[in-house]
């Protein structure tokens, strides 16, 4: 029999909007002894069947929704979501010439804990939670009928997986293991991925739709390109004719894959068109503003700073530092290009510190474009939680 959780009343009014998880406080009662990961069927406390969720006992989360239907949890399942997720991807794959793209988006791609980017024929899996190590081995079945011809990686070496009782883990889960360069394109531009080595899966895919639109601001100007990682940024303003683009990151394989990248592009970065700067950006826009140094465009893509909600307060202190800073190494009229991918911090919550850095910087500031993640990085309407990547254009005076 299938283990069973039971819902305190009046706990299941989000499961009816279709949001895929079960908070540990509005469990009333589990049946049987499901493992770590496993699939129960999820009741309200009128007894009435809700949905199957993966269990995980050590999670505040404590199981998230498969399925809404009663179906089996099977790779018939997995290669249904599989193919879904590919379908609606499919029209913004040819639009932007993708040979990269986040094919599974977690919980918006209805598999929770569950991440993919597909890097020419090479996917890299992201397991978060105990349902999607639990099905570790069927998953890449169902990937495998889908796509017949991958090669499959794990990159589950991220410090959440703790809370779900979970070591970190990483290898080759089928076929090849990733040579040190995949070489992917967007829009044009050629990119050069490290599967095993680089940040997350290898690359920033979420910021594709603002590099392409950040091109509009950057022709004949000198760029600051802030957290620049392996180029991303930079390389779209190379093509688009800035004059100097500078690239700042504290991490020199980055900054290495970010020289290549340009060269890959054939893009002229001779006389200093093309810097790449090993610095903390923290400190570098300080010097720059204590020396007057000014730009035209100053981009603005740093980490995450909260990863939970006891570090927004600071997080927010540190956003609103750097765009002070950005503001006044801008030129008059100049763009600054600020983003942020806290998930907790919102579009209102980012404006208002835009705005609060503006005061700071005595500058007058104008919002003139929002951005968001790619297409690829899509939000379902029954889970707000996974529009987490905001940004602004904005014309400093
Ligand atoms: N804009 C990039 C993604 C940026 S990811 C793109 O489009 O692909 C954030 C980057 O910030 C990482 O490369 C990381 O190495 C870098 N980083 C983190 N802290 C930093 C600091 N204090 N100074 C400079 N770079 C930093």
């Amino acid at each position: 029999m299938t283990p069973a959780i039971y819902l305190v009343k009046g706990r299941d009014k989000s499961l009816r909007r279709r949001h895929p998880w079960v908070f540990s406080r509005g469990i009333s009662k589990v049946e049987g002894e499901p493992e770590l990961g496993q699939t129960v069927d999820v009741f309200a406390d009128n007894g009435q069947w809700l949905a199957k969720a993966a269990y995980s006992p050590n999670s505040q989360i404590r199981a998230r929704v498969w399925s809404f239907e009663k179906t089996n949890i099977d790779k018939a399942f997995f290669v249904k979501r599989i193919r879904d997720a590919q379908l609606m991807r499919e029209e913004i794959i040819e639009r932007d010439g993708l040979t990269g793209y986040r094919l599974i988006a977690a919980e918006s791609d209805g598999l929770p804990g569950i991440t993919i980017d597909k890097y020419q024929n090479f996917l890299v899996c992201q397991l978060l939670s105990a349902g999607a190590e639990f099905n570790k081995q069927t998953l890449v079945e169902a990937l495998l009928e889908v796509f017949p011809e991958a090669n499959i990686y794990e990159r589950s070496d991220v410090a959440v997986r703790k809370k779900e009782g979970l070591p970190e883990s990483t290898g080759v889960l089928h076929g090849e293991m990733p040579p040190k360069s995949v070489v992917i394109e967007e829009n044009g531009v050629k990119i050069s991925v490290d599967i095993v080595g680089g940040h997350k899966t290898g690359f920033y895919l979420d910021q594709r739709d603002s590099r392409l639109q950040s091109m509009k601001y950057v022709k004949n100007k000198d760029v600051l390109n802030c957290f620049s990682y392996t180029g991303g940024f930079g390389l779209y303003a190379l093509k688009g004719g800035a004059k100097r683009v500078i690239n700042a990151d504290v991490s020199q394989p980055a900054l290495d894959t970010a020289k290549f990248n340009a060269e890959l592009n054939e893009f002229d970065i001779s006389k200093k068109r093309g810097v790449f700067l090993n610095a903390d950006v923290f400190k570098l826009l300080r010097e720059y503003r204590d020396q007057g140094t000014k730009f035209d465009v100053v981009i603005m893509d740093p980490p995450k700073f909260a990863e939970s909600k006891a570090q927004l307060n600071g997080a927010c202190r540190g956003y609103k530092d750097i765009n002070m800073l950005a503001m006044q190494i801008l030129n008059p009229g100049g763009t600054l290009l600020t983003y942020s991918c806290s998930g907790l911090m919102d579009q209102v919550l980012f404006q208002k510190i835009i705005a609060d850095a503006a005061v700071d910087a005595n500058r007058q500031v104008k919002f003139v474009e929002r951005f968001e993640q790619a297409a690829d990085h899509p939000t379902d309407t029954a889970y707000p939680e996974g529009f987490y990547l905001k940004g602004f254009a904005c014309k400093v005076l």
